[in-house]
């Protein structure tokens, strides 16, 4: 069996003789109150249902009666707790027939209501340091928006508005049903006037009714330090304004950063390559590199092979999302020299014999390892 029930009157919080207006203004407070988008509490759910269950009795006449003479049982027959209810199968549908309720916004399928406007997407190109420290971009942005003239309302300032002949100005239509548990009042938005229960007599001169204009906007977009290629920020409400009033969409700009000459990036992490002469490399040097904050200065020992990576710690990009920096990777890459001057090319040859007296020539060591491993 069904729990003891509250009564109506109570759940809504009206008098026994509350009219249409003080019903429809209680269930709608209410309404947004236990409304499930913006109340999670546990028990807000079941709460929305009693809700809408008391409003959608005490709403038809017919109904309000029964319920006034024989209580629960007079509108709960042989359907069970909720078997009169035939067009509330779900919260989809009682949002759909209360759609009004909670404007335009986004949220339940099928809602009627002014229209949410379109998300815009800006494909903003910046420089490798402008995605490293950050910078401003200012970007003129085509779009929709709200007509100034009318506040996007369509209307012409001070001119009059109609009582909508549809929906003689309550913004609803009723439509009585008959179903298998009786009687049910099914009501929706009504589509001419779109809620509004008014009509625009006279339309707005600058947006011919539509509420919005036709304009290029000029916004600042700060880009953040750290960010990378095919990364977006979001500015809410920046994209295009619905027609007749309708909330905004949202500017998505996606950037795409272009790529360093020297500097190849890896998430915070930068990598570069050292070109050094086969001297250097034999001999040690302290050379200069080149980072985001100017050059640093980097000893390489003697007897580096080339592929040898150095690290400078903290030398990388700024991360987005957490504090501190990467880091920077140096790779040596040895330089073969392709053309020698006669004097070098004497001390390359000296070199050479030198080497091959000392038995430490790569290649002479290398192949015979070779030799050996194949036992020839
Ligand atoms: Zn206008
Ligand atoms: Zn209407």
């Amino acid at each position: 069996m069904a729990q003891t029930k509250r009564d109506y009157y109570d759940i809504l919080g009206v008098q026994r003789d509350a009219d249409d207006a003080a019903l429809k203004r209680a269930f709608r407070k209410m309404a947004r109150q236990y409304h499930p988008d913006v109340n999670p509490e546990p028990g807000a759910e079941a709460s929305f249902k009693e809700v809408s269950e008391a409003y959608e009795v005490l709403n038809d006449p017919q109904k309000r009666q029964l319920y006034d003479q024989y209580g629960h049982a007079g509108v709960n027959g042989a359907g069970g707790e909720y078997g009169n209810f035939g067009g509330f199968g779900s919260f989809a549908d009682i949002f759909e027939q209360f759609g009004s309720i909670f404007g335009g916004a986004a949220g339940a399928p099928g809602r009627r209501g002014p229209q949410r406007g379109a998300d815009l997407r800006y494909d903003l190109t910046i420089t490798f340091e402008e995605a490293v420290f950050g910078s401003e971009k200012e970007l003129s942005i085509p779009r929709w928006e709200s007509c100034v003239r009318c506040e996007g309302k369509g209307a012409e300032p001070n001119s009059e508005l109609k009582r909508c002949t549809q929906c003689n100005g309550t913004g609803e239509l009723r439509k009585v049903q008959q179903s298998f548990f009786g009687q049910f009042v099914n009501v929706t938005v009504c589509n001419r006037c779109r809620g509004e229960g008014q009509i625009i007599s006279t339309p707005c001169k600058e947006c011919k009714g539509e509420g919005r204009v036709h304009a290029t906007k000029v916004l600042n977009v700060k880009i953040p330090p750290g960010v990378d290629n095919d990364q977006q920020i979001r500015l809410t409400g920046e994209g295009e304004s619905g027609p007749h009033g309708g909330i905004p969409g949202n500017l998505y700009v996606v950037l795409n950063v272009k790529p360093h000459a020297q500097f190849k990036r890896d998430g915070a992490d930068i990598h570069i390559e050292l070109p050094l002469s086969f001297p250097s490399a034999a001999l040690g040097i302290q050379v200069d590199v080149p980072t985001i904050d100017g050059t640093e200065k980097l000893t390489i020992p003697a007897g580096t092979q080339t592929g040898k990576m150095f690290r400078l710690r903290d030398k990388g990009i700024p991360r987005l999302r957490s504090m501190g920096r990467g880091d920077q990777y140096v790779t040596v890459k040895l330089r073969t020299p392709s053309t020698l001057s006669s004097r070098e090319r004497e001390l390359y040859e000296e070199l050479s014999s030198l080497s091959a007296q000392h038995g430490d020539g790569h290649e002479r060591g290398f192949f015979s390892k070779v030799k050996d491993s194949l036992g020839i």
